[in-house]
């Protein structure tokens, strides 16, 4: 049997894969190029476990059918994290929604003409962007769960990069408990989705540290060389670690605890003092030159609108890691590449 990992040289999904090795399972992965995929597995040193096959872009129809067509017999589980995550375009619909979307529900296309009685479990990647309501952010008493959808809408998603980041997460999801409700009596698979917070730590591999990093580590690897005066009030979200995301993903197809539900993961609420003085504390090297965080009430830690994942924890069973950890890892290996540690 096999696990088939969409996105596969993704930030979390390299972490899955290892995580998924270390269990010795089978692991097809999709990569957008050949080079993509020999880089990859190099980096696993060639583990026979490991094979990838290349899905250029997940926005066009049928995007997965050929790999179907020749894996399909042995995948019993499908991990899809393939989306894009940035905030770096205009074009809304082109770069964000419609791959988001269209990757979704191409992906569960193919299973269904090719998998329908031999896929067993299939867990979406969806994000805390999917659930949360940003206008209730500063809202202290707000409270979401696990059953909480953003309210964006398609002309929403139209207007910020961050708003269509909403929109694609939002939809792709809804897409998916969609296409489960109306093939409930055609497909065998379950599902499970993961909607993480801000993901910080570490990269699978140190080697991938470059200059900027993906969406969320670089918010860590931004903050290291902002510079003290630099005004990063606005720094304020939820986060949850890379490793305990890989975990839950695992565990999702695992447990049977996890069948029909969204998987909320966060460890809790962060701003930017808090990332200062972690770092200040643990790398006293780096005292003086990260943003000061100084000025009247807004680098004061205080609550804001709560995701409330305590139906999450019971059914993962694990506790989450701490701010300071995640934090310390990530800028650990960031300085470590630079020569600083
Ligand atoms: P990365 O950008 O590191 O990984 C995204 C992966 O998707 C890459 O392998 C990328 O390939 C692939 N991909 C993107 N667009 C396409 C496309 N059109 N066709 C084929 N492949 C594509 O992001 P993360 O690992 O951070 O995110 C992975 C998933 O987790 C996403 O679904 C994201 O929405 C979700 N998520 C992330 C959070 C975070 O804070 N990081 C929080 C919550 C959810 P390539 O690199 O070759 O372009």
């Amino acid at each position: 049997m096999s696990v088939l990992v969409t996105g596969c040289t993704g930030f979390i999904a390299q972490h899955i894969v290892h995580d998924l090795l270390e269990q010795n399972y089978k692991v097809i992965g999709t990569v957008r190029s050949e080079e993509k995929g020999d880089k990859l597995k190099s980096q696993f040193h060639n583990n026979p476990l490991l094979v990838t096959e290349v899905v250029k872009d997940i926005a066009v129809s049928h995007a997965f059918d050929a790999l179907f067509e020749k894996h399909g017999k042995e995948i019993k589980v499908v991990l899809h994290t393939a989306s894009p995550f940035h905030f770096k375009t205009t074009e809304y619909e082109k770069d964000l929604l419609i791959p988001a979307i269209h990757g979704t529900k191409s992906v569960l296309e193919s299973i269904k003409k090719y998998g329908a009685q031999t896929v067993e479990r299939v867990v979406i990647t969806s994000s805390i962007a999917a659930v949360k309501d940003t206008s209730k952010f500063a809202e202290k008493d707000f409270v979401y769960t696990e059953d909480s959808w953003n309210p964006v809408t398609w002309e929403g998603s139209q207007i910020n990069p961050q708003d269509a980041y909403r929109g694609s997460k939002k939809f792709a999801e809804k897409a998916a408990w969609d296409f489960l409700d109306e093939n409930k009596n055609t497909v065998k698979f379950k599902m499970t989705t993961v909607n993480p917070a801000l993901i910080f730590g570490p990269q699978t591999f140190a080697a991938n540290i470059t200059e900027s990093l993906n969406t969320s580590a670089e918010v860590i690897n931004a903050f290291l060389h902002s510079g003290p005066e630099t005004d990063v009030s606005g720094l304020k979200n939820d986060f949850v670690d890379v490793r305990d995301v890989s975990r839950a993903h695992l565990l999702a197809f695992q447990k049977d605890e996890a069948i029909g539900q969204r998987l909320g993961l966060s460890s809790g609420q962060f701003n930017a003092k808090d990332l200062a003085d972690i770092l200040n504390r643990k790398f006293p090297q780096l005292q003086g030159t990260l943003p000061k965080c100084a000025g009247e009430g807004a680098y004061q830690t205080n609550p804001y609108a709560r995701f409330d994942i305590s139906k999450t924890k019971k059914i993962l069973g694990f506790e989450l890691k701490t701010l300071e950890e995640t934090v310390c890892d990530t800028a650990a290996q960031i300085l470590k590449a630079e020569g600083k540690l």
